[in-house]
C-alpha cells in the first residue's frame, strides 16, 4: 500500500497492532470515552490528550504529511477508530474539529486556509465548534437568517445560534451565514469565525441530564475577513452539506463501539426473565446486523451514513429504555442507567433528526419521491 508522503508502506492491519500496543501504554493518560461532543470541562484533559496522540502520530491518520497528518488512508483512521473503541478511549480531542472542520478545510480550503488551520486542529492547540443551527433552522437548516454582510475586504455577521456543543470553550467556530436574503439554498456561505472576536457571546443551555454541554452564540456585528470565507460566496450549502454527511459517517462509524456495547448488553442476560430476555435478544439482534452493515460500509463518509446513524441512535435509545426499565423505580434516581435514559434522545436529534435520516433515506437511497419543500 502507498501512502500520500511516499514512506514506507504500512497497512492498516500492521498499524491496528500499533495503534494497540500504544494504546495498552497510553490509555491511562486519556479523558473518560466521552463520544463525539468533547464535554467542555474536559477541555484541558482533552487538548492534552490531543497532543499526545499527535506526537505519537495517531493525529490526522489520513490527512497530508505537510499539515502534520500521518498521510496514511482512510482504512488506517478507521483501524485507529477502532482500536480507540476496544480501548475505551476518546480517538480525537473532537469530532466538530477533526471531523467536520478538517473535512471541510481538505475539501474546499484554500491553501492558505489548510496551512493556517490544519495542524493547530490535530495539535490539540484549536477546539472548534459547529454554528449552523438558529432558533428557526434546524432541519430546515436552509431557512437560516443569521446575515453575513460585505463591507470592505470583511464580513459583518450578526445573528443567533442555539445548540452549539462546547461553544464556550471553543477556539474557533465553523459558521453558516445568509449573504442574499434574496436567495434561499443559495443564497448562504461559511466561515471560519475566530470565537474571541469582538461580539460574540456564549450562554450555556441546561439539559435535562443535567449537563450543560451547549450553549446558544449570540453574534453582534462581528467583524470576520474576508480571508475566512470557505468556499466561494454564496455557495456555502454544499460545504454545509459535505460537513454534515461527514458528521453522519462519523457519528454511524461509532456504530464500531457497538460491539463492545453488545458484549456488555449479552452479559445483562442470565438474571433475566424470559419475557425481558426475549426483549434483550431482539435488541442484540439489531445492533448485530447493523454493526454488520458499519463493516461492510467501510470508513469513507457517504449518504449510508444515515443508515448507520439513524440504526445505532434508535438502537441505544431503545437500550436505554429498557435498562432503566430493569431497574424499576431505582431507574428514576441518580444511576448509570438514568443518565443513559435522559442522554439517549439527544443522540436522535443531534446531527439530523431521526425522522431526517429517513426522509434522507427514502430520497437518495431508495429513489422514493421527494418530500414537497413549499420554500424551493
Ligand atoms: C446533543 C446535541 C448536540 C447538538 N450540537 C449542535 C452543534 O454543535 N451545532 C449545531 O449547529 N447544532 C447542534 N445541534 C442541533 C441539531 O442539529 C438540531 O437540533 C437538529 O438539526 C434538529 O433541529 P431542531 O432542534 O431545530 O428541530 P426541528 O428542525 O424544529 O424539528 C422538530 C421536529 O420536527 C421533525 N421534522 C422537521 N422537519 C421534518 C421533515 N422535513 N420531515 C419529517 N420530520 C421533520 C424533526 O425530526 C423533529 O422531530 C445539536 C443537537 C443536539 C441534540
Amino acid at each position: 500500500m502507498s501512502t500520500t508522503d511516499g514512506s514506507t508502506a504500512l497497512t492498516a492491519e500492521k498499524f491496528a497492532q500499533d495503534a494497540h500496543s500504544w494504546l495498552e501504554q497510553n490509555a491511562q493518560h486519556a479523558p473518560r470515552d466521552y463520544g463525539a461532543i468533547l464535554p467542555p470541562e474536559l477541555a484541558e484533559e482533552g487538548r492534552a490528550w490531543q497532543r499526545r496522540l499527535f506526537d505519537a502520530g495517531f493525529a490526522g491518520i489520513a490527512w497530508p504529511s505537510e499539515y502534520g497528518g500521518r498521510g496514511l488512508s482512510p482504512d488506517h483512521s478507521s483501524a485507529w477508530i477502532t482500536e480507540c473503541a476496544l480501548a475505551q478511549v476518546p480517538p480525537f480531542l473532537n469530532m466538530v474539529g477533526c471531523v467536520l472542520t478538517g473535512g471541510a478545510l481538505l475539501a474546499f480550503g484554500t491553501p492558505r486556509q489548510q496551512e493556517d488551520h490544519l495542524r493547530p486542529i490535530i495539535t490539540g492547540e484549536r477546539i472548534w465548534c459547529q454554528l449552523f443551527s438558529e432558533p428557526d433552522a434546524g432541519s430546515d437548516l436552509a431557512s437560516l437568517a443569521t446575515s453575513a454582510q460585505r463591507d470592505g475586504d470583511d464580513f459583518v455577521i450578526s445573528g443567533q445560534k442555539v445548540w452549539c456543543s462546547n461553544g464556550r470553550v471553543a477556539d474557533w467556530g465553523i459558521l453558516m451565514a445568509r449573504t442574499d436574503a434574496e436567495a434561499r439554498h443559495r443564497g448562504i456561505s461559511f466561515f471560519l469565525v475566530d470565537m474571541a472576536s469582538e461580539g460574540i457571546e456564549t450562554r450555556p443551555l441546561r439539559q435535562m441530564n443535567g449537563e450543560a454541554e451547549f450553549d446558544e452564540v449570540f453574534l453582534s456585528e462581528v467583524r470576520v475577513p474576508g480571508g475566512n470565507l470557505l468556499g466561494p460566496e454564496n455557495e456555502g450549502w454544499a460545504v454545509g452539506m459535505s460537513a454534515l454527511t461527514n458528521e453522519r459517517g462519523y457519528i454511524g462509524a461509532a456504530g464500531i463501539s457497538l460491539k463492545r456495547r453488545l458484549d456488555s448488553m449479552l452479559a445483562l442476560g442470565g438474571s433475566l426473565d424470559p419475557i425481558d430476555r426475549q426483549t434483550l435478544v431482539d435488541l442484540w439482534i439489531r445492533g448485530t446486523a447493523l454493526w454488520a452493515m458499519g463493516r461492510r460500509q467501510g470508513p469513507v463518509a457517504t449518504v449510508l451514513g444515515s443508515l448507520a446513524k439513524l440504526g445505532t441512535t434508535e438502537l441505544m435509545y431503545d437500550f436505554a429504555i429498557f435498562r432503566a426499565g430493569l431497574d424499576g423505580a431505582a431507574g428514576l434516581l441518580q444511576s448509570d442507567s438514568n443518565a443513559a435514559l435522559l442522554t439517549a434522545p439527544g443522540a436522535r436529534i443531534a446531527g439530523g433528526t431521526s425522522q431526517i435520516q429517513r426522509n434522507i433515506i427514502g430520497e437518495r437511497l431508495l429513489g422514493l419521491p421527494r418530500e414537497p419543500k413549499p420554500h424551493s
